[in-house]
């Protein structure tokens, strides 16, 4: 049997729960979804419009291998301005296939077998399954709606040995909007540094912060040199097509994750590219505008949540509220499957996010406002008929 020869790393690993569970709402024009990770936005025009340019220019070879170095002084400068972030462009900084390229790359320049990595529960539903492929050892420490689904000094200390290698965080977080203060981050920092453990920080949803600025744990004293930031144009700036993304970071850590990046990817698309420089030097204000409507929405919807009887944490960023479904008797699966089949909303069922999420179910609000009423009509209807 060929299938034999599939990798037992493969084999281990479950298709995407998210993925599994929208096969089911596939080409059922009822269904309102809920559940997809993706701005509702098309990519501003002006920033079409540099890519349609660049295309006619027949721009449409292969970039330097770290990204187009007018991107990576752009990323640079913009990281600066935006979060006190500071990269040299030459060696500090590489443009990636999405941040899910980088995520990958540095999981493979760092990991030796049996390294553990910590990662959050609940999180963002790749990182295990990538941390297993690089074959690194998965150590789950627990960022619970008690403590505001951070991550505390407490719970981080505890899943702390001498294999301890990585910590990934990802803050404003999916799937619980959850987000990390200077305050917050001092502990975690020290420990990073006690323990010299690598961070790999994906700020994906840095720009989705509602109240108050985003915060990157690379900021804190002695963290930049550990710390691997990585984040995108998916989100803030509706490109999640264009597939670019970017690694930031100690030099000598970025040099290893730039090999595997040669000898694999070669370099993100240039359309892509030219269509990110765009965005960064006069899209700024088109990301402010979606922000705004991100933001509306989210009131909408936590509000609406909470008075049908769904208990939900503030998500302070992101584009997702994270509800509590536990007092319904049914586990998040079922809730989501009955969600799905007798009201025809389409939201994640928690525990595809770890153990971690267990009890709740993920709704985005990157969905119109409509969309986001008549959901909750329907919503609401469940619910009377549930409790
Ligand atoms: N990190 C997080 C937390 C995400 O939610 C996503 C997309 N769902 C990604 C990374 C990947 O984004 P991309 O590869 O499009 O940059």
């Amino acid at each position: 049997m060929l299938s034999e020869h599939i990798s037992p790393r493969v084999r281990d690993i479950p298709p995407s729960g998210i993925r599994a569970f929208f096969e089911l709402s596939a080409g059922n024009n009822d269904i309102i979804s809920l559940g997809v990770g993706e701005p509702d936005f098309a990519t501003p025009e002006h920033v079409r419009a540099a890519c349609i340019g660049a295309l006619n220019r027949g721009e449409t070879r292969y970039t330097p291998n770290a990204g187009l170095p007018e991107l990576r002084e752009e990323i640079a400068v913009y990281l600066h301005n935006s979060f006190n972030l500071y990269y040299e462009p030459a060696d500090e900084v590489i443009v990636t296939v999405g941040s899910s390229e980088a995520l990958d790359l540095a999981l493979r320049a760092f990991i030796a077998s049996g390294d553990e990595v910590i990662i959050p529960s609940p999180s963002y539903i790749a990182y295990s399954p990538m941390a297993h492929l690089n074959g690194g050892v998965i150590v789950e420490v627990e960022a619970a709606a008690e403590q505001g689904f951070k991550l505390t000094a407490e719970a981080l200390q505890k899943v702390i040995t001498p294999r301890s290698k990585l910590l990934m965080v990802n803050f404003p977080n999916n799937p619980t909007g959850a987000v990390m203060t200077y305050e917050d981050w001092l502990p975690i920092a020290d420990i990073a540094k006690a323990h010299n453990l690598i961070v790999i920080s994906d700020e994906i949803y840095a720009e989705l912060t509602y109240n108050g600025k985003h915060t990157s744990i690379a900021s804190l004293p002695g963290m930049k040199e550990r710390t691997i930031v990585i984040s995108g144009f998916s989100k803030a700036f509706a490109m999640t097509g264009w597939r670019v993304g970017y690694a930031c970071g100690n030099r000598e850590l970025l040099a290893a994750m730039l090999k595997i990046h040669q000898y694999t990817a070669m370099c993100a698309p240039v359309l892509g590219q030219i269509a990110a420089i765009e965005s960064l030097r006069n899209g700024l204000p088109d990301k402010d505008v979606m922000k705004e409507c991100f933001d509306q929405r989210r009131g909408l919807l936590i509000a609406g949540l909470r008075s049908i009887g769904l208990p939900c944490h503030e998500p302070h960023g992101a584009f997702y509220a994270f509800p509590s479904i536990a007092h319904t008797g049914l586990n998040s699966e079922r809730f989501a499957l009955q969600l799905l089949h007798e009201a025809g909303v389409a939201a994640v069922p928690g525990h595809v996010f770890g153990a971690g999420g267990e009890g709740y179910i993920r709704v985005s609000y990157a969905a119109s406002i409509q969309k986001l009423t008549e959901a909750l009509e329907r919503m609401e209807g469940f619910m009377k008929v549930k409790m």
